[in-house]
């Protein structure tokens, strides 16, 4: 297949569009992308709201294909509209042009992340209209903004708000990840995440005395303890190739600060931590064994969490949650390949998850390297179009369900 078949595609056209609305951080102006989905609601014929749960400059599009049974509690099918920064000179193409070699491989910043899968429900009804299809949930695609810098403003607002109360939203469906083999994975639970700041206070001095209690002989303590932890967190996934990075916790010292000169013992050092913590992970238990590490490093240290998210119950995927069962035959009857994962990272499914609604990550996208906030992100034409077949089948055995 030349790329001048894959030129003449409506599909292709209307996602190397998207592509090329530049909705990449910081400072993202969403105009363009509320515009264009306008112009793809009128063209299935479907109303759209734009509301805006924190501030007008944060836009969230709900377009709504109302069901035959709208008492009936509703599927949403989520996407983000901005994109992660890019490095352009490690940049084969431009990251917003969209273009297409002659494989039929698109380049773009949000080809995989995930622009694609805004565009293939769009798609995919697109398909199911023309065959006279109508669901029996209502079926809302809704279009957050700033996923990518935590989602304060856009699906953690919009789940508190009159607005998503009226959607009475029974399932959601939202990012997955790219998989470099013919398997799919499905996403059904996040880590709980922690940023934890550690502030060691010491003696501070002269920088040609040995003082006792010093702040790096209490960090030293306590990193070693960290790192400790970090090994038998790598050691777990290097022993059991059944399980992935989101199966386990993950430490990272991410920042470290203080000082004024090379004379002066300091009076405090900073120093940062990520820890993504596994779902089997008991988090009172961790954040005293921290404290406990505190306390034997001499005290005076204190704890700030910048971020403590809260546990939040998985997902359900068992006969108890019908949602998970029909999307689950659905994709078995189509022969393809899942695999059931934590997600390493964070996604908006998180906040969904958080207020009781079933949710799953899954993006279409199989047999391509994992490009996610990665430079040269591409997806190929092939790929993209599979997966709106994909979601053709989905669809309605998530709104019939
Ligand atoms: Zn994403």
């Amino acid at each position: 297949m030349c790329s001048k078949q894959w030129e003449n595609n409506e599909e292709i056209n209307i996602f190397r569009e998207y592509l090329r609305i530049p909705s990449v951080h910081p400072n993202v102006d969403y105009t363009a992308c509320v515009d264009f989905l306008r112009r793809q609601a009128s063209s299935l014929n479907l109303p759209m709201d734009v509301v805006h749960p924190k501030m007008p400059s944060k836009p969230v599009v709900v377009i709504k294909w109302q069901g035959s049974s709208p008492n009936l509690p509703s599927i949403i099918l989520n996407s983000h509209m901005d994109v992660v920064p890019v490095f352009r000179e490690k940049w084969t193409h431009d990251p917003f042009a969209a273009e297409m070699d002659d494989e039929g491989t698109i380049y773009a910043r949000g080809a995989q992340d995930m622009k694609s899968v805004g565009c293939q429900y769009l798609a995919a009804i697109r398909a199911l209209k023309a065959t006279g299809y109508r669901p029996k949930r209502t079926v809302y695609l809704t279009y957050v903004p700033d996923e990518e810098t935590g989602g304060d403003c856009g699906m953690a607002e919009l789940v508190k708000g009159d607005y998503f109360k009226s959607m009475n939203v029974g399932f959601s469906l939202d990012e997955g990840m790219a998989s470099e083999d013919n398997t799919y994975p499905i996403f059904y639970a996040e880590r709980t995440m922690w940023n934890l700041r550690l502030k060691f206070n010491g003696t501070a001095g002269h920088g040609s005395l040995l003082l006792e209690n010093t702040a790096a002989e209490k960090f030293q303590y306590v990193l070693d303890k960290l790192m400790e932890f970090r090994r038998s967190q790598s050691q777990k996934l290097a022993e059991n190739p059944s399980l992935d990075v989101g199966d386990v916790t993950s430490l990272n010292l991410t920042q470290i600060q203080g000082g004024v000169q090379s004379n002066v013992v300091p009076p405090v050092l900073e120093a940062l931590f990520d820890i993504r913590i596994a779902i089997t992970q008991d988090l009172d238990e961790l954040e005293k064994q921290i404290r406990d590490w505190c306390d034997e490093a001499g005290g005076g240290i204190e704890l700030h969490f910048e971020l403590k998210c809260p546990f939040v119950e998985p997902t359900k995927i068992d006969p108890s949650n019908p949602y998970w069962m029909a999307f689950k035959k659905s994709l078995d009857e189509i022969g393809l390949q899942t695999h059931e994962h934590v997600f390493p990272g964070a996604t908006d499914s998180f906040y969904v998850r958080e207020v009781g609604i079933p949710a799953l990550g899954f993006s279409p996208i199989n047999n391509t390297p994992v490009l996610l906030h990665d430079h040269d992100e591409y997806l190929r034409a092939e790929t993209y179009l599979h997966g709106i077949q994909i979601y053709k089948k989905l669809i309605p055995a998530l709104a019939d369900s």
